[in-house]
């Protein structure tokens, strides 16, 4: 099986298409292409148990992103202001991915 190119890179602005956060959207902190996996800025968050460094300190809860699949959300589209297909323009190993609705742009 062909591994596809993920479609969504850091920074880009993307839409929770499933599940309780549905709706929502984010910006893309971190991308791990591996498992096809990407961390929103500020969604699924869950709580992490922090240890003590030292004795006689506490020990703290602190939010962390969780990943979620790539396949659950979508690219939002800037022009279009909400989430659209994207595809590829350019020859090549230049590619440029544009929105399907109207054809503009998104950034490399
Ligand atoms: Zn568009």
């Amino acid at each position: 099986m062909q591994r596809r190119m993920l479609k969504i890179k850091k920074g880009d602005m993307v839409q929770v298409m499933s599940g309780k956060d549905r709706g929502k959207q984010a910006r893309v902190t971190r991308i791990i292409p591996q498992n096809r996996t990407i961390v929103l800025e500020g969604l699924f968050l869950t709580k992490k148990h922090i240890r003590p460094k030292r004795q006689g300190e506490k020990g703290q809860m602190v939010d962390v992103a969780r990943p979620i699949h790539a396949s659950k959300v979508m690219l939002v589209c800037s022009q279009c202001a909400k989430p659209v297909r994207v595809g590829y323009t350019g020859e090549g190993k230049i590619k440029v991915r544009v929105c399907k609705k109207c054809g503009s742009a998104f950034s490399p």
